[in-house]
C-alpha cells in the first residue's frame, strides 16, 4: 500500500495479494443485455467469491458509474503506486472459470489500475524528535484495503489530534502530538 513520506519510512514486505480495479460510465454495460439490469435500478451491489479470489462489483450516482475491484492472491512484488496501470488479458486470465457475467462487466473497463497489497512493519513512533511534526491516515498506519478502514481510521485520528490541540492549548503542542500518539 501506498506510504508518503520517505523520512518515516519502514520495511516493507512482500505482496501477499493483488488487486485490479477499474471506473467508468455505464454507456456499453446498458448496451449489453447481459450486464444492463446492474445500471437500471440505481446504485448496486454485487460480490462474486471463490478460492483466494473476491470479485466485486459496484454501480455508484444512480447507476451512471460503475466499478470493480479483482482481489487474489500473488507474491510477485512491485513498485509503489496506487495508480500502476492494469493489463485486461491478466484479470481474464483470472477469471478463467468464473461466472461469465464478471468478464462480461470487466470487458466494458476502458483502463485499469494494478495495486500490490503488502504487509507493513509497523513504524516505531508517529511523532518527530521535537513532537512538531506528527504523521496520520495511511502515512502512520496503512490498512490492507480488505478491511475497508483506512479512511474511518484517518477521520479518527484528525478528531483525536484537533480534541487533544484544543485541549492542551497553543502553548503545549508537542505534548498534544505526544498524547494524540498515546491515544491512538
Ligand atoms: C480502492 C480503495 C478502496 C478503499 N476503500 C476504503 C473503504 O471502503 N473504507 C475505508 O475506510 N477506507 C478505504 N480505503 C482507504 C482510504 O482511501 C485511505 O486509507 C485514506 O484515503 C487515507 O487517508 P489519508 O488522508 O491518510 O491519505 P490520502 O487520502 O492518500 O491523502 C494523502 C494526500 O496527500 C497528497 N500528497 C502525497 N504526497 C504529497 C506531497 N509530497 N505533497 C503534497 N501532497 C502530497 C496526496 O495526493 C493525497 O491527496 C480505500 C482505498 C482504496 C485505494
Amino acid at each position: 500500500m501506498h506510504q508518503y513520506n520517505p523520512a518515516f519510512l519502514d520495511g516493507i514486505t512482500p505482496a501477499l495479494a493483488n488487486r485490479f480495479g477499474g471506473r467508468f460510465p455505464n454507456t456499453d454495460m446498458i448496451k449489453d443485455p447481459r450486464t444492463r439490469e446492474f445500471c437500471i435500478n440505481g446504485d448496486t451491489f454485487n460480490g462474486w467469491i471463490g478460492p483466494d479470489v473476491h470479485f466485486l462489483f459496484s454501480t455508484i450516482q444512480g447507476g451512471k458509474d460503475c466499478c470493480w475491484v479483482l482481489t487474489h492472491r500473488d507474491e510477485h512484488d512491485i513498485d509503489e503506486s496506487w495508480s500502476f496501470p492494469g493489463k485486461l488479458e491478466e484479470v481474464y486470465k483470472v477469471l478463467e472459470g468464473w461466472d461469465p457475467i464478471c468478464r462480461a462487466i470487466v470487458e466494458k473497463t476502458p483502463s485499469l489500475v494494478d495495486w500490490k497489497l503488502v504487509y507493513r512493519d509497523p513504524l516505531p513512533t508517529w511523532v518527530s524528535k521535537h513532537a512538531r511534526i506528527l504523521l496520520l491516515g495511511d502515512a502512520a498506519h496503512p490498512f490492507l484495503p480488505t478491511s475497508a478502514q483506512g479512511a474511518t481510521q484517518a477521520m479518527e485520528d484528525g478528531v483525536t489530534i484537533a480534541v487533544c490541540l484544543k485541549k492542551a492549548g497553543k502553548g503545549n503542542v508537542p505534548a498534544a502530538v505526544r498524547v494524540h500518539q498515546e491515544l491512538r
